[in-house]
């Protein structure tokens, strides 16, 4: 065969973006170039690479890790694998993350909040599979409720409006629904490099230029102790700050569900109730501090107490149940359920679980309450099961309380009483009571600012 120099300069340069050799370079330790990053991103997104190459190179990340530049590297090229908005929503797109948790319901609460104190928050959220409820099976428990919109609609609602929670397009950095797919199945979820680009590709790809992070800490969290959730709050925050976003993290507690409801309507109820200034408790603190953040990214506040002064103005007011309404009005629901929260879903049977037992409450197994909705109908076990959204819980109790025998532990809206006798079981058995008083749980931990860690 003829040799033409031109021929070892494209095998030298289809060699240096083989697959083979980037699994092999990450095999060893050394840090990839932002061209293998690109190509594997590529391939992972159009599939031209195969699952077992991108198995075998996400193990060889999570265990010999990626810098700070592979990690930002890794981010925009995921990013940029799909769609990229860059919405004109009249301000600074600010757009609030949690990695995840039961009965978190913060985002209902303070979007409307934060819009109401002009911000223009653009919330896309995916939708949850397993015992956590998405916020997008919550807000569809309302009357003709759409969460599924055309980019211009769900813009010119947050231009309007200041706020709209709409599901993320597929379009939007497909790389990482390949990647995520994998690193569920391959125990590769926790590693910080790959969360990062995971949860910032979106958040960039999304056209977020401030973003609050939800990082959660305790049982059942991504991270395993508190000191690795800060870390990943910082990798975070770095990567965010170094791609010019404004960009905070709080690590919070998940000890136990923030709110004492669980279950799609029964959260948005919640939420109604705090607007609306019935309700007070650890869903409404939580919220308040997230959405001072929000505000401060936003630039419309300078400090937490100037921003948690206006939140609180435009929840005493009335202000942020206004904006609720006209949220859901926009998104095709009915507004009414503000006003009277009996037109949403209603489960046919309501009935209290009683306490057999007395002591204080010690421990509350998260997981186990999130699966004990799930069965209820609250959520899914495969992916095209169909929710529903009337069923659920009612916490009367939370970690550090005293119980006696006989006290209502929760108020169950289940949809007979087969169901009922099941959900009392397993919320009896994931609370662990004890014979000595108990500590209230921590909600906040930490902020995590651009190089900076403040103890909370
Ligand atoms: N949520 C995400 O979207 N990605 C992760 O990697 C972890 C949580
Ligand atoms: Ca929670």
């Amino acid at each position: 065969m003829l040799y033409y120099p031109w021929m070892s300069i494209i095998k030298k340069g289809l060699c240096l973006m083989d697959i083979i050799s980037i699994i092999e370079n990450k095999k060893r330790g050394l840090a990839l170039t932002k061209e293998q990053i690109a190509f594997f991103v590529r391939g992972a997104a159009d599939h031209s690479i195969p699952d077992y190459q991108l198995a075998a190179l996400l193990m060889a990340i999570r265990l010999k890790g990626m810098d700070a530049r592979e990690t930002a590297d890794l981010t925009m090229a995921m990013a940029a694998s799909g769609d990229m908005l860059s919405p004109d929503v009249g301000g600074v797109p600010v757009d609030k993350h949690s990695t995840g948790g039961v009965g978190d319901t913060t985002t209902l609460v303070l979007a409307p909040l934060v819009a109401a104190c002009g911000g223009k928050v653009l919330k896309m959220s995916g939708r949850g599979l397993g015992h956590t409820g998405g916020t997008l099976d919550k807000l569809e428990s309302i009357p003709g409720m759409r969460v599924s919109l055309p980019e211009e609609d769900f813009l010119r609602i947050v231009r309007t409006v200041g706020c709209a929670v709409v599901s993320q397009s597929g379009q939007l950095a497909p790389a990482d629904k390949t990647l995520y797919a994998l690193r569920d199945v391959t125990a590769t979820v926790d590693s910080i490099p790959l969360i990062v680009s995971s949860i910032l590709s979106k958040k960039f790809a999304g056209g977020a230029k401030a973003i609050v992070l939800d990082v959660k800490t305790g049982s059942g969290a991504l991270m395993p102790t508190l000191e690795a959730s800060i870390e990943l709050a910082q990798a975070m925050v770095d990567i965010g700050d170094h791609a010019g976003r404004r960009i905070t993290a709080v690590v919070s507690g998940m000890e136990e569900p923030l709110g004492s409801h669980v279950g799609n309507a029964l959260e948005v109820k919640e939420a109604i109730d705090i607007l609306s200034g019935r309700a007070k408790g650890p869903l409404r603190d939580v919220s308040l501090f997230l959405g001072a953040q929000m505000l401060i990214a936003s630039g419309l506040a300078e400090d937490v107490s100037g921003a948690a002064a206006m939140l609180e103005d435009a929840l005493d007011s009335g202000r942020g149940l206004g904006k609720l309404k006209e949220m859901i009005a926009a998104q095709g629901g009915d507004p009414r359920v503000c006003d009277d929260a009996t037109l949403l879903p209603q489960a046919p049977l309501q009935r209290p679980v009683l306490a057999r037992e007395g002591g204080f409450l010690a421990h509350v197994d998260g997981t186990a309450l999130g699966l004990a909705a799930q069965r209820m109908g609250a959520g899914r076990i495969a992916k095209e099961d169909v929710i529903d959204p009337a069923v659920g819980f009612v916490m009367k109790k939370r970690i550090g309380d005293a119980i006696r025998p006989g006290d209502e532990i929760c108020t169950l809206h289940a949809k007979d009483e087969a169901s009922a006798k099941e959900a009392e079981e397993r919320i009896l058995s994931a609370l662990t009571l004890s014979p000595d008083p108990q500590p209230r749980a921590t909600l906040l931990y930490a902020l995590v600012t651009p190089g900076k860690v403040t103890r909370l």
